[in-house]
């Protein structure tokens, strides 16, 4: 890990305001990606996954079509070349080359139930992310995706995760595993970024799960921001300010902005907890979540249904028991 990032004091506190929030605080950790080179030690997004050499990669043969997108390597040129011209015009020779980059390709010959490899997404480390639930004896989760959005309803991403014990896995580590030929949308395609996680951050629930007569008061102390707001800046809200941090983030609450709040409730009949939420951009609705250290809107470049965000969750009672995920984009 290198220099901390530091989220700023919240504008005002929100407690004081509405003491009933108290019994609604939650604390996450903020997982602050920036653009890196992380090695399969590190915790990181886009980054090599720590998986031992012997362990076979994982794949989707779930049914779907499979067979047409764009290539991997295609995304991450198009994204260097838009890097370099973020303060110019692009040239015509950059035109061009985009053009071609941006090209879906068909790859003959793959069934709707071809076996494609996962994408690697993120790896944590609990050493970085103390709020992390891992199971007994494991310190480290991998997630991976489907690079395809054709899972469940809305069409997401198929998420796969795995727990592991670090100690165990570093004798021989993969150091090439296989990559899809294409994938079917490139915002699940990661720009490998190191963490710099941050915990204990604070946040309250979602407004819909607040009791009603405390969400009516809350809107009118922001109807009230509203009005008396006359510089044209944008007045404080409770969900983008206090609810839910923005960015990528561990444990804490949900963001529901989308469809608003659903029971995540596990077979085994425990109420599921919140464990990744993958989200596009660091700002979220509100520039007061940017660190006070650095400034950087979307480092991983993954988003989720277009620019959606995906939210992860798993049952307290035991991980293994599987996830669900809910698709807010
Ligand atoms: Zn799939
Ligand atoms: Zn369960």
């Amino acid at each position: 890990m290198t220099r901390p990032r530091t989220t700023p004091p919240r504008p005002l506190d929100i407690e004081a305001l509405f003491p009933e929030l108290a019994a609604h605080r939650g604390t996450t950790t903020r997982l602050h990606p920036r653009p890196g080179t992380p090695t399969p030690y590190d915790s990181s997004v886009g980054g090599p996954l720590l998986w031992p050499a012997d362990e076979p990669w994982p794949t989707c043969t779930q049914e779907h079509r499979r067979n047409k997108g764009r290539r991997i390597e295609d995304v991450h040129e198009e994204r260097r070349i838009h890097a370099a011209a973020h303060d110019r015009a692009l040239t015509d020779g950059e035109r061009e080359r985009l053009t071609a980059l941006q090209r879906r390709h068909k790859v003959p010959d793959i069934g709707d139930t071809h076996p494609v490899p996962l994408l690697a997404l993120a790896q944590l480390y609990a050493r970085d992310v103390p709020n992390l639930p891992a199971p007994p004896g494991r310190d480290l989760l991998q997630v991976l995706w489907c690079p395809f959005e054709a899972h469940g309803l809305p069409h997401t991403p198929g998420v796969h995760l795995r727990w592991r014990d670090s100690e165990a896995a570093t004798d021989a580590v993969l150091t090439n595993p296989p990559l899809p030929p294409v994938v079917g949308y490139e915002g699940l395609v990661p720009e490998p970024c190191v963490l710099h996680p941050e915990p204990g951050v604070v946040e309250y629930a979602w407004p819909e799960l607040l009791d009603e007569e405390v969400q009516l008061r809350i809107e009118e102390w922001e109807e009230g921001l509203w009005e008396s707001e006359e510089d044209g800046g944008e007045p404080l809200s409770y969900d983008a300010d206090f609810a839910v941090a923005a960015g990528w983030k561990v444990g804490g609450h949900a963001y529901w902005g989308v469809t608003g709040p659903h029971p995540m409730v596990c077979s085994c009949g425990t109420p599921m907890e919140l464990l990744l939420a993958i989200r596009p951009s660091e700002h979220g609705g509100s520039r007061s979540w940017i660190p006070l250290e650095d400034e950087v809107l979307a480092p991983t470049h993954v988003s989720v249904g277009r620019v959606g965000s995906l939210n992860v969750f798993v049952c307290p009672a035991d991980p293994a028991h599987g996830h669900r995920t809910s698709l807010q984009g």
